[in-house]
């Protein structure tokens, strides 16, 4: 197994509502020229976790962080207008969250948890992911 020593979040940059799938999204980084869709989990809009790139394998999402990481994408990104903006819905949230505690108990060498747009200068994932985390954690103490 590859090292792992953080995760990084994103969007799919598609409209708000729209269903899109992990076949969908493998055939567009494909005619972006990857071997296989970038991200290693895709969270679709009823929360469902679906697997991308196989997690062993080095995903394609965050240029210069690619080899230790692992990339998980929410569909959405971009509202009604396709501006810029955080659609998770609810149960998109909520698998998220769960997706990355059950991440960081399989994978202990996980240090940081990130969005793209801390590695990099773009939107994505449309939230700011530190701030985020810090209140589902806090929120999640008993
Ligand atoms: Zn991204």
């Amino acid at each position: 197994m590859r090292k792992i020593d953080k995760i990084i979040i994103h969007c799919t940059a598609t409209s708000e509502g729209r269903a899109v799938t992990v076949d969908e999204i493998r055939r567009w980084h494909k005619e972006r020229g990857f071997s296989d869709i970038g991200y290693h989990y895709v969270i679709y809009l009823d929360g469902s976790v679906h697997e991308g790139r196989p997690i062993e394998k080095v995903g394609a999402h965050c240029k210069g962080h690619n080899s230790n990481s692992i990339g998980i994408a929410y569909v959405g990104g971009l509202d009604k207008k396709n501006n810029h903006a955080n659609t998770m819905t609810p149960r998109q949230e909520e698998s998220l969250f769960k997706l990355i505690q059950e991440l960081k108990a399989k994978y202990p060498s996980i240090k940081v948890v990130l969005g793209h747009n801390d590695f990099a200068a773009t939107a994505c994932p449309c939230f700011n992911v530190s701030r985020w985390l810090y209140l589902k954690n806090k929120m999640a103490q008993p």
